[in-house]
């Protein structure tokens, strides 16, 4: 490992947080170059400080600790991300003997500057206690391949020599900065002090002494373990050897829904039965399903985190799977079966005395599926993600102990102690799940007004989703306005007239986030023109579009829902003209009609699995200027000329025409798509108008 410390860096830095004073501005510095690191901290993970001076609200320069504030990314972090708060106050508990979590949080919070500020670190009174100017704290993989073993003392010894303290297993809080700070005294001229199983702490005067000792302990750590495991590769490799790397895409696209369906919990709500889903995320790198098909991997999936602070993001243990189990609905339900059996227990005896009667959910976070890789799997894409990246870093960091010697992680009891904290469950946040939690939807014809009001529903309701259109442009262009959902959304361009391309949209939608929930075809086209001039193959093409693409989604989405067994809603797009045809549209109207009997005829024929099909019966919705309606674009002109009105006078004749004299905008068919997809009323077969209130198009 190098050091990423650059002079120019450094001063722009300085220039940058001027305001914030230089201390500050180079915390700033490295702890972001701690944070990039992804070897030495991982999303959120770790924490760093300076002690500094801030004016308080009388002008008087006090003495402060900048420490990084929960909620905070060291890779990103800002000055707001280290909150002040004042040092005598905390260096004053020093003298406690025992100190409750509460109180510590208290004296923390009543200490800080400004009120408003994130809760500190829970290793803030370590910070304060240690006498440096800056503190630095990481949970480097080479440390812990090194400390997660039976006899962490004799690889610490030879790797560091004297040149650190090593303290064993203490849980964070008050009795780790007091044996630390302990330690410290006892060896006044250590350079950093190990944590078994949990990682490291540097410090010096200067930002740069304190970041570069973090550095070269760490570079040290994994010399001496390339030194051990020799020319061997850092992850186990076994046999049988892993499936090769293009058909790890296709197995997943056949377990993942499997995996996703015996995942999903039922509970019951106040209006019946539901299901908790969740999104998966995979990653099939080769090291990683070499390791999948090592075996040792079973038994190793079977420990806990290589750090503690891991096990709200993923639990203490992975679950195995063969890949057989994988693909077999019966057998995977089986195997979370006994894995929740597995969890209970542990809660039992080492968590509820902790936290009677608030089991966290108790099914896998992290899969590792035989010779594949891993999947992740969470309520958001973004948990899933994290939890991902953490499980790649375990996986590694645990196949190199092995490689040690013997990979030994902390207890159950340990572990328990942490997961069930207080003070780490706050680090998730207590933000309520939104409507659409875990479930993933498929919209087509998403570059269109109508397609960007559904995703933006589904999106805003918490729903990942797959946006698909035939035009990749306007589809990037349409997207681009839900960039800070970037986490929950990916597109896909597919032409639904080819059997083929609605196959491998649907096995995106699965290898990208786990399978499928709700779907919307909702792609369509329109062709203006009298029946006595219509021209066969004008009338087969909207036919084909509009009807034959419906019916290969609906088949597409049957195989999946059918292979989770978890239900499913499918929202098809009928049209006014289903029940009030008008003149000149034929062709739009029979293809509409064909799309409304498909979708009752699936709703016969899928309520055996679970889902529920139903249709939404819109008109007169213009869009906006960035993504205005294709079939208005199309028929606008004739109908003004028809009318002689200008584009704002249309808009306006169709207010008026309709009963609640309203305009249909496209997010209020979103909602419509988001009421079948909240799936609050056990309906199937309908049809939901959304246009306004139009007499002669009520469903009949
Ligand atoms: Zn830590």
């Amino acid at each position: 490992m190098l050091s990423r410390w650059n002079d120019e860096e450094a001063r722009d830095y300085c220039r940058r947080y001027a305001a914030h004073g230089e201390l500050l501005a180079l915390r700033v510095y490295t702890s972001r170059l701690i944070g990039r690191e992804d070897t030495l901290v991982l999303h959120g993970g770790g924490n760093t400080s300076v002690k500094t001076k801030c004016k308080d609200v009388l002008g008087n320069l006090v003495p402060v600790l900048c420490v990084k504030g929960s909620g905070s990314d060291l890779a990103e972090v800002e000055p707001a991300g280290l909150p002040a708060v004042r040092l005598q106050p905390l260096q004053d508990l020093r003298t406690l003997e025992l100190l409750s979590d509460a109180d510590m949080q208290n004296a923390v919070r009543g200490a800080l500057l400004d009120s408003r500020a994130p809760n500190p670190s829970v290793e803030t009174l370590l910070h304060a206690f240690l006498p440096h100017t800056f503190v630095d704290h990481t949970h480097a993989d080479a440390v812990l391949a090194l400390t997660d073993q039976p006899d962490p003392e004799a690889h610490v010894r030879e790797v560091f020599r004297d040149d650190v303290v090593l303290l064993p297993w203490i849980m964070p809080g008050f009795p780790l900065a007091k044996a630390v700070l302990a330690a410290f005294e006892r060896a006044p001229r250590c350079r950093g002090i190990v944590l078994a199983k949990h990682g490291l702490f540097t410090f010096g005067d200067a930002a740069r002494e304190s970041y570069e000792r973090t550095i070269e302990l760490v570079d040290r750590a994994e010399h001496y373990i390339s030194r051990r495991i020799g020319g061997r590769p850092a992850m186990l490799c076994g046999e049988p050897a892993p499936l090769p790397a293009a058909e790890r895409r296709v197995f997943l696209q056949r377990a993942l829904p499997v995996l996703r369906g015996a995942v999903a919990v039922a509970i019951e709500t106040p209006v019946g039965p539901a299901w908790q889903r969740v999104v998966a995320e995979a990653r099939t790198a080769d090291d990683l399903a070499a390791f999948a098909s090592h075996g040792q991997a079973r038994a190793l999936c079977a420990t806990n985190p290589i750090t503690p602070d891991h096990v709200i993001r993923t639990k203490g243990r992975y679950l195995f799977l063969s890949r057989e189990a994988a693909l077999d609905p019966g057998l995977c339900r089986c195997e979370v079966a006994n894995y929740v059996a597995g969890y209970r227990h542990y809660y039992e005896t080492c968590a509820q005395h902790l936290a009677p009667g608030s089991m966290l959910r108790p099914t896998p976070n992290v899969v590792v599926v035989e010779g594949v890789g891993l999947v992740a799997l969470h309520g958001s894409r973004k948990a899933a993600g994290i939890a991902a990246d953490i499980a790649e870093h375990t996986l590694r960091v645990k196949a190199q102990a092995h490689a040690l010697g013997k990979f030994e992680p902390l207890s159950d009891a340990a572990l328990a102690q942490m997961e069930y904290w207080p003070l780490e469950l706050e680090k998730l946040g207590s933000v309520k799940e939104p409507l659409l939690h875990g479930q993933i939807a498929l919209v087509t014809g998403a570059a269109g007004a109508i397609g960007c009001g559904i995703v933006e529903a589904l999106l805003e309701h918490g729903a990942c989703v797959l946006a698909s259109d035939i035009d990749g442009e306007r589809l990037d262009v349409a997207m681009r306005r839900f960039a800070r959902h970037r986490s929950q959304f990916a597109t896909s361009v597919a032409d639904l007239r080819d059997p083929r391309a609605v196959a491998t949209l649907f096995a995106e939608c699965v290898t990208t986030f786990g399978g499928v929930d709700c779907v919307v075809p909702n792609a369509g086209i329109a062709d203006v023109g009298r029946v006595e001039d219509m021209h066969p193959a004008r009338f087969a093409r909207v036919l084909e579009v509009n009807a034959t693409g419906t019916m290969l989604v609906l088949q597409e989405a049957a195989q999946v829902m059918r292979a989770q067994g978890t239900g499913g809603s499918i929202v098809v797009q009928a049209s006014k003209n289903v029940f009030a045809p008008g003149e000149g549209f034929g062709a739009y109207s029979a293809s509409k009609a064909a799309v409304l009997q498909l979708a009752r005829v699936a709703a016969l024929e899928f309520a055996e699995f679970g889902v529920r099909c139903n249709a939404i019966n819109a008109d007169a919705v213009f869009g906006d200027d960035d993504v205005p309606s294709q079939l208005w674009q199309q028929v606008g002109a004739e109908r003004m000329r028809a009318r002689g009105l200008d584009a704002a006078g249309l808009r306006e004749h169709y207010r008026q025409r309709s009963l609640l004299k309203t305009e249909v905008l496209p997010r209020h068919v979103g909602e419509a798509v988001v009421f079948f997809a909240s799936m609050r009323t056990p309906t199937t077969g309908a049809v939901l108008p959304v246009d306004g209130g139009l007499p002669e198009a009520f469903p009949r």
